[in-house]
């Protein structure tokens, strides 16, 4: 359907959010009737699935959309139409169903009156399945057990959502780090001060894809997310969301500790049986049928009490490189043409290959959004992207990274990438003192410090200053990200002017580490489940998600 068509039809504030109003929806049932030359008057159920956009053609912009839809005289159509045209799927709105009626198996909440109290009332004295790490992945699991009747215990580093934004927007004032609650560690883990994007490469047979995005219409994002090819929610809407599957996994009979760090595995006859925790500065030992590791890609120090602790580890490739800010407009404009201010906020994808044969490829992209200082370790800095859901503030920022891989590294320790990243993490602290080191592309050409802004501004979370950032980077990957960005000028108008900003260092895009498991989803040590991004398995919020449910699952059987 073209844009200029819905834009004069459409209710233009929920058209331009990719949101979809009644206009847009008789629109394009319309367009659906005429391409299947069904009367209109005919169709008894219609739901549209999906919706992208097709903006190769600047001037002749499209909106694609994937319909389901039935009709009165169905069967005729159906052989008309070819039957595998059509579906029938009539369960994509999703329903406030009562939490006991969601339990499988029968089971019975035993909600108390005050979810919080319950936190302290399961003790360790049967063996449950322990949880490390309430991030995406530790959460659908914690979830999905929970679903299923079992009484799931989590332990969480970092505090409740509510707290954690406090310590987080009293670091980004200046007061200090707390390495134990911060951007990556905290209820809901690296993906709670994000910009939200839900959108996964994940192949999705088992339908587990979807049943991310419905949970988390269930808890409060918007029903679009359901059909938007990319769909986004923004920090803000994904606070609401962490907090009620919180309250949804105690009002299971689940336990969540917060401010609870796993110290120690203890392993016997090649099985784990207890997990050791510190909680409030006290130590407790939790009995465990089953442990599942999703402490992301960021719990360094716990990287290595599992590696003395003897749990299998590979060496595995991710990616560093700087954030990369430009004018939302500049953006809008090169992707839209002039239909910019009437369509969501655009995005972009670029790629190159360098001379050298490095690849270098824009990441998590946030349209509208901010830098934010994302680090976890006292006298390391890491910076990364971050949007609220209307993705409205001036600038667009953009991660601009190279692949490493244990070449790079330089030896052969299973966490020399660990290494690697805090050398580079160590330098872009000391670069600026502390805050964010920031640094105009022109002077990033001329490998040397900015002295001050040109025509905008940064968009940042935490305190930034002028220095040299290419000097923090190995000289090939700062050599490749010049080469790449004056690459993606030729796509972008304007992407390599030189006063677009560049902060660093973008060290955090994925695990440096792989945690291997067997086709049980089992490591070497029995009973034990690594899990998520952190071990090796997932690259963001919904494949996290995805692989949480796939280990409870697997531990269902
Ligand atoms: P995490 O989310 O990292 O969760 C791990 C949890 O384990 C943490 O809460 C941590 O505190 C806890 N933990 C660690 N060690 C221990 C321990 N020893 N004991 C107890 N608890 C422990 N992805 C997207 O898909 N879209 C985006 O828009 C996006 N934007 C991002 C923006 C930012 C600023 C950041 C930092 C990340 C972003 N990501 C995004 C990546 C995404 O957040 C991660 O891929 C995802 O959160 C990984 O989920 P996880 O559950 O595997 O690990």
């Amino acid at each position: 359907v073209p844009v200029k068509e819905l834009v004069k039809k459409a209710e233009p504030e929920l058209f331009c959010k990719g949101k979809i109003g009644k206009a847009e929806e008789e629109l394009v049932k319309k367009a659906a009737a005429k391409l299947i030359k069904m009367p209109i008057e005919e169709i008894t159920f219609f739901c549209i699935e999906k919706k992208s956009m097709d903006a190769r053609k600047k001037n002749n912009i499209q909106y694609i959309y994937r319909v389901s839809l039935s009709g009165s005289k169905e069967q005729k159509r159906v052989k008309q139409y070819g039957k595998n045209d059509v579906s029938y799927e009539k369960d994509c709105v999703i329903k406030n169903i009562p939490a006991d009626e969601r339990c499988k198996n029968g089971r019975q909440s035993n909600q108390t009156s005050d979810p919080k109290e319950q936190v302290f009332q399961n003790g360790n004295d049967t063996k449950k399945t322990v949880i490390a790490g309430f991030g995406p992945a530790g959460m659908f699991a914690a979830l999905e057990l929970a679903r299923a009747g079992k009484q799931p215990v989590v332990l969480e580093r970092g505090l409740e959502v509510e707290k954690r934004q406090d310590k987080v927007d009293a670091f980004w004032k200046g007061k200090g780090l707390d390495p134990e609650c911060n951007v990556q560690f905290g209820e809901g883990g690296a993906g709670t001060f994000s910009d939200g994007k839900l959108n996964t490469l994940v192949k999705d047979p088992s339908g587990r894809n979807k049943q991310v995005l419905r949970t988390f219409v269930e808890f409060g994002a918007p029903e679009e997310i359901l059909y938007l090819q990319k769909p986004h929610i923004g920090t803000d809407v994904l606070k609401k969301v962490v907090k009620n599957i919180r309250e949804e996994v105690l009002s299971l009979g689940g336990t969540i500790y917060f401010g609870a760090k796993m110290e120690h595995i203890i392993i016997k006859d090649g099985k784990v049986q207890e997990v050791m925790a510190t909680i409030d500065g006290q130590k407790k030992n939790f009995l465990c049928d089953a442990l599942i590791l999703a402490i992301g890609h960021s719990a360094r120090d716990t990287f290595s009490m599992l590696k003395e602790s003897g749990i299998k580890m590979e060496q595995k490739a991710f990616a560093v490189g700087v954030r990369i800010e430009h004018p939302q407009e500049m953006i809008g404009r090169s992707q839209y043409g002039e239909w910019y201010t009437k369509l969501p906020t655009a995005e972009y994808k670029v790629t190159h290959q360098t001379a050298q044969k490095r690849g270098v490829y824009s990441f998590c992209m946030c349209p509208g959004g901010y830098v934010v200082n994302a680090s976890s370790e006292e006298g390391m800095l890491a910076v990364n992207g971050m949007s609220y859901s209307g993705r409205d503030s001036a600038n667009a920022n953009s991660a601009i990274v190279v692949t490493v891989d244990p070449s790079d590294f330089g030896s052969a320790d299973v966490l020399a990438g660990v290494a690697f990243q805090r050398k580079l993490e160590k330098a872009a602290y000391e670069a600026s003192n502390g805050k964010i080191p920031v640094q105009l592309f022109g002077d990033f050409l001329a490998n040397r410090c900015s002295t001050g802004f040109g025509s905008f501004m940064p968009q940042m979370k935490g305190g930034y200053d002028f220095a040299n950032v290419r000097a923090i980077l190995p000289v090939v990957i700062g050599d490749a990200i010049a080469e790449g960005i004056q690459a993606f000028d030729r796509r972008i108008k304007g992407y390599g002017r030189e006063d677009a900003i560049l902060s660093g260092v973008e060290s955090r895009t994925s695990s440096p580490v792989r945690m291997v498991r067997n086709e049980a989803l089992e490591s070497n040590i029995q009973g034990l489940y690594p899990c998520g991004e952190g071990a090796g398995y997932a690259g963001g919020i919904t494949s996290a998600a995805m692989d949480g449910i796939r280990v409870a699952q697997m531990l269902l059987l």
